[in-house]
């Protein structure tokens, strides 16, 4: 074999070599394409960044994926870094009372004063933070500030929601029913000192607590955005037979953020909500 001849057969032996590296190459794409196809669907639905319009399947839970087959993902991550995931479902009410050793005192922050427009001015830290950046932000819609969000009434002690419900009974009484009559009409107006949201630190009436606050732009942002920070209308209108409470338009409670969104998605109120997540745990 001449040199040429060798230096030819070198050639063709590299062609065939390139040839082949090619061919590989072109099939692992084939391959991988194939599978995105088949799988490409599931791995995205899966991300916890899904948008909320997603038609997607899953649903990120505080401690877990759980996959349901109706209940969309939510972003993990809500406004201000705030943690999405996180959530507070203790159900209060007149026949839900706080444990008798329930922690009062235990987390509670103080409101700064230009967040205020009451005498009472504790909350639960967490919710705080929350509750801060929800009222930031609807300042920032509203230029003129007798448009901005106030806290009214947020955390009342045992003893301030005692006085409160004694001060109602009295009235009762002195409009002329026994003590018995009294106490039952009183509860109707007033809850139980241990029974109201009022005692956790979880919920706020705003600005003012009548019926005109439903016709000021605060509550008509809240409608549509108090979800997005974690905070539901806790006595809505339609509920009203469910809750035990008349239709307040300024108490709004703190339940985490992907779960308000998903409260509102199921048109549900906190007792059908906490009752609808044990029926899906006993499943
Ligand atoms: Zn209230």
């Amino acid at each position: 074999m001449t040199r040429e001849q060798r230096h030819k057969a070198i050639i063709k032996r590299r062609i065939f070599v390139i040839c082949c590296l090619a061919v590989l190459a072109l099939f692992t794409a084939l391959v991988v394409f194939a599978v995105k196809a088949v799988f490409g669907k599931k791995s995205e639905g899966g991300k916890s960044e899904v948008s909320v319009n997603s038609e997607s399947s899953d649903v990120i839970s505080s401690s877990e994926q759980t996959i349901s087959d109706s209940t969309p993902s939510y972003p993990s991550v809500g406004p201000n870094g705030l943690d999405a995931n996180y959530s507070i479902l203790l159900l209060v009410n007149d026949k839900n009372p706080l444990p008798e050793d329930y922690d009062y005192e235990g987390n509670l922050t103080t409101i700064p004063t230009g967040y205020i427009n009451g005498m009472l001015n504790q909350i639960d830290k967490d919710v705080w933070n929350y509750m801060k950046a929800m009222i930031d932000a609807q300042r920032e819609t509203q230029t003129d500030p007798k448009n901005w969000l106030y806290v009214r009434s947020p955390y009342r002690s045992y003893d301030t929601q005692k006085m409160l419900y004694e001060n109602q009974v009295t009235r009762q009484i002195n409009a002329g029913l026994s003590r018995e009559e009294a106490e039952i009409k009183a509860a109707t107006v007033v809850t139980r000192p241990g029974r109201s949201e009022h005692n956790t630190g979880f919920s706020a009436d705003f600005n003012i607590a009548e019926d005109s606050f439903e016709s000021t732009p605060m509550f008509t942002w809240m409608q549509e955005h108090a979800a997005e920070y974690g905070f539901v209308l806790r006595f809505p209108k339609d509920k009203q037979d469910i809750t035990g409470i008349i239709y307040e338009s300024w108490h709004y409670r703190f339940v985490g953020i992907n779960t308000a969104k998903e409260m509102n998605r199921l048109n549900m109120c906190l007792e059908e909500y906490v009752e609808y997540l044990n029926g899906k745990k006993e499943k």
